[in-house]
């Protein structure tokens, strides 16, 4: 028979704020009652784990081997790159982000695996997580249809060992033909998509021009064009809706947050990897004003360095103060945990009863406001529950 665990935290984040002078009592893993308590505290700030709402641990042996600066170049490298690893080394690397993620405070990951390896490195970690598939089918070579059977057949591999929820990674709109999108738009499966990452992709799909245009072109693929952008792209294909999440939205304008808001289509933002690729500041506090549920991303470490959620918070609160739309510390630590969640569909990932949110106590000598832990914060501080 299981006992009943009563916390004293010195906090607990309750939806956005942080409040003193709670009792929380877990059974079973359940939340069975929140109170008041005078006693004293006698652990951290409670709050529930981490949500990474957007990852590659296949690129973890990438960290620090690629340029930044330039977006473009990047894809090209990172593309190089992958050539040369071993399936040996990129279960490694997979399994070596899951632990990372998992020791940083992660307890629900959207992962997006191209290689099959992510599955069994979550399930190992004991991740869970929404497990997409990499898609890609222009100039992939050896045909669209053979593309794709292999992408459903890597999925299937890895769901012998994962048993979370599964969906697709259609990776961009210029690297997924037109009628593959609208395909598995009807499908109706969970669908995660980078879209409008750098100014390039604009470029391409406003003028026809840029470099991600010449590399079409090099190639010998169409040009995607639309005199909207990406996302009207997207949104005409039937592509945005609910269960969609849309990766970066960093170049876009107020036509595009609302599109995506009328579509009920959820965004992941990445700040470091932003920054590291110099692509626009995304408009994050535009997009939480629209009602648009917004999830914070780590991305790869190759593009977004260390797995530290504390870090990416910080690194979002100075992206928004830079842009002059500055959102709060209260904000920011939802996206990082219950808007995460629920970006990816999932509705209770917060502290109240009758929950079974996995959660987590950060013990940071010190730190009393959610201000302190954001700008003092680091994932040793972190303690699974
Ligand atoms: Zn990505």
């Amino acid at each position: 028979m299981t006992d009943s665990v009563v916390l004293r935290p010195q906090a607990v984040l309750v939806d956005r704020s942080l409040e003193c002078g709670l009792s929380v009592e877990v059974y079973d893993g359940e939340i069975v009652h929140i109170g008041e308590t005078s006693d004293r505290p006698d652990c951290g700030i409670l709050s529930p784990a981490f949500v990474n709402a957007h990852s590659h641990l296949e690129y973890r042996g990438m960290a620090e081997s690629l340029p930044g600066g330039d977006y473009t170049r990047f894809i090209r490298e990172i593309t190089q790159l992958k050539r040369g690893q071993s399936p040996e080394s990129v279960q490694e690397d997979c399994r070596r982000a899951a632990h990372e993620n998992r020791a940083a405070g992660v307890g629900y990951l959207a992962e997006h695996s191209d290689r099959p390896y992510s599955g069994q490195a979550m399930a190992e970690a004991g991740l869970e997580g929404v497990l997409f598939q990499e898609v890609l089918t222009v100039a992939e070579g050896g045909g669209v249809e053979q593309k794709l059977l292999e992408c459903e057949r890597r999925l299937d591999s890895q769901r012998e060992v994962f048993k979370g929820a599964t969906g697709w990674a259609l990776h961009a709109p210029y690297t997924v033909d037109a009628e593959v999108f609208r395909r598995f738009a009807r499908r109706g499966d969970p669908i995660s998509v980078h879209v409008a990452e750098s100014l390039a992709e604009r470029d391409l799909f406003e003028h026809g021009t840029g470099p991600i245009a010449d590399f079409l072109v090099s190639v010998g693929a169409p040009l995607p064009r639309h005199s909207q952008g990406p996302v009207a792209w997207l949104s005409e294909l039937g592509v945005l809706g609910k269960g969609v999440q849309c990766v970066h939205v960093c170049a876009v304008n107020n036509a595009d947050i609302e599109m995506i808001s009328a579509a009920h289509a959820s965004v992941a933002h990445c700040p470091s990897s932003n920054v590291f690729l110099a692509c626009p500041v995304a408009p994050v506090k535009r997009l939480l004003d629209a009602g648009v549920t917004v999830g914070l991303g780590l991305d790869s470490a190759a593009s977004g360095g260390a797995i530290d959620m504390f870090k990416e918070m910080r690194a979002c609160l100075q992206q928004s103060d830079e842009r002059k739309e500055p959102i709060t510390s209260a904000q920011v630590w939802f996206m990082a945990t219950t808007g995460g969640a629920e970006s990816l569909g999932l509705g209770d990932w917060r502290i109240e009863v009758g929950s079974k949110v996995p959660m987590i106590l950060i013990e940071h000598p010190g730190a009393s406001s959610l201000d302190d832990l954001i700008a003092r914060g680091v994932p040793q501080d972190v303690k699974w529950l």
